[in-house]
């Protein structure tokens, strides 16, 4: 048996590998050994043990190892404990639930169940205010008493519905929240290949129009000046609803999460290493990859697509964003992804340059100062604003 650098008398005396262990087993038998931490905490155990008057008899021994094998190996446990602390990252809290029509998911650090429960709840609150299928909500109030009387509306709804007529304005009317009469019309993602006469959409688009919205912030009152007109916010309401919760989980201190609303990302602070989020923008003919990668804190990317809700018919793809200048489907662009501080804006003006074009949309685009694009022809060529090329953050990835 081999002693290593321990003299055959020590090792007798003190190591494992005494008259009781005389295979050595437990002996640490050079430095290189992989028990050779655990047995050299032995060995200076008995050390001291040497230093007692009389030397103990073999019980005694097998007592003291037992004890000092329990030790080493709960020292071990310990310390390897402590370093799986120290490499660890703070693991984050996730939640997806299915609601305003789309998958939603909160994923945050740093966070308590409380918190994430709080922006789904919000973002559930801003669903029951603003969803016009529903008829006990805002809108749908608004809605069914259109050309006979105003509607009293929650300080959340009259805010997203002046965010609406703001950038109905600022879009020279791509965005349109009346568009109720049209979108029922048509009914994309509810009835199967229904294409509208050119009478029939003319008749929709009578009933459509911001200038007959009354809003009365005095009296908390909305009201439609046409019976049969209809607002519709869901070209807004989702972003509404994302900048809601954001402003939950940053009330709670919460510094770094992300929130996915279908197509509505809000990204708070940066990753808990400090790096910027990566959001991938979905590729609009292949549901499996990407187009670009952009890399932002403190921000929403919103998409919109003309591959959500559509169907196609002789070869034409019939989609749920519509240009109020044709009462058709837009056709100028097939993606649409807008990068700015608020996901109310973005979600509105997402919209609103996808009906607008890469030309006249960048343009606005351009004007609009914190808010980036990346935009998408039919013919597959990807449009970057000037910021976001000067930043540096985006990449595109090939067709
Ligand atoms: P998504 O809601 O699918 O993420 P958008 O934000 O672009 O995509 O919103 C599309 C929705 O907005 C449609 O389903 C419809 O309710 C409404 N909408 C369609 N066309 C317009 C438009 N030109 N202006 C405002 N809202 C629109
Ligand atoms: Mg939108």
């Amino acid at each position: 048996m081999h002693k290593g650098r321990w003299p055959d008398r020590e090792l007798a005396r003190f190591s494992l590998g005494g008259p009781h262990d005389p295979g050595g087993a437990l002996t640490a038998r050079r430095p290189g050994h992989l028990f050779w931490p655990v047995t050299s905490l032995l060995r200076t155990c008995g050390l001291l043990f040497k230093s007692w008057p009389d030397y103990p008899s073999w019980p005694v021994t097998v007592a003291f190892r037992i004890v000092a094998l329990g030790l080493a190996v709960s020292a071990l446990v310990f310390s390897s404990g402590l370093c799986a602390g120290c490499l660890r990252r703070p693991a984050p809290l996730e939640r997806t639930e299915f609601m305003m029509d789309t998958v939603v998911t909160v994923k945050a650090f740093g966070a308590s169940q409380e918190a994430l429960s709080e922006a789904f709840d919000v973002m559930r609150r801003v669903d029951a205010l603003m969803n016009r299928y529903s008829e006990d909500s805002d809108i749908g109030l608004l809605n069914l008493h259109a050309g006979r009387e105003p509607v009293r509306l929650s300080d959340d709804t009259m805010e997203c519905l002046e965010e609406a007529i703001r950038y109905a304005k600022i879009s020279d009317g791509a965005f349109d929240p009346t568009l109720g009469p049209l979108i029922d019309l048509w009914g994309i993602g509810k009835r199967a290949d229904f294409i509208p006469s050119r009478e029939e959409i003319e008749r929709a688009l009578k009933l459509r129009g911001i200038d007959k919205i009354v809003l009365d912030p005095k009296t908390e009152t909305g009201f439609l000046k046409v019976e049969g007109m209809k607002v519709d916010l869901g070209g807004i309401a989702k972003g509404f609803a994302v900048d809601r919760a954001a402003l939950a989980l940053k009330r709670r201190g919460i510094r770094s999460a992300i929130i996915d609303a279908g197509g509505n990302v809000y990204v708070i602070g940066k990753k808990p290493d400090g790096s910027e989020w990566r959001v991938g923008i979905r590729h609009p003919r292949k549901s499996d990859r990407m187009i670009a990668v952009v890399e932002v804190s403190d921000t929403a990317v919103v998409t919109s697509g003309d591959y959500q809700r559509y169907f196609e018919k002789n070869g034409v793809r019939y989609h749920h964003i519509f240009d109020p200048a044709t009462g058709e489907p837009a056709r100028k662009l097939i993606s649409c992804t807008i990068i700015c501080p608020s996901s109310t804006r973005a979600d509105a003006l997402s919209t609103a340059v996808f009906v607008l074009g890469p030309d006249l949309g960048m343009d606005l685009v351009e004007r609009l100062p914190d808010v980036e694009a990346v935009l998408v022809t039919p013919r597959g060529e990807v449009l970057v604003s000037s910021g976001l090329k000067a930043a540096g953050n985006v990449r595109v990835l090939p067709w």
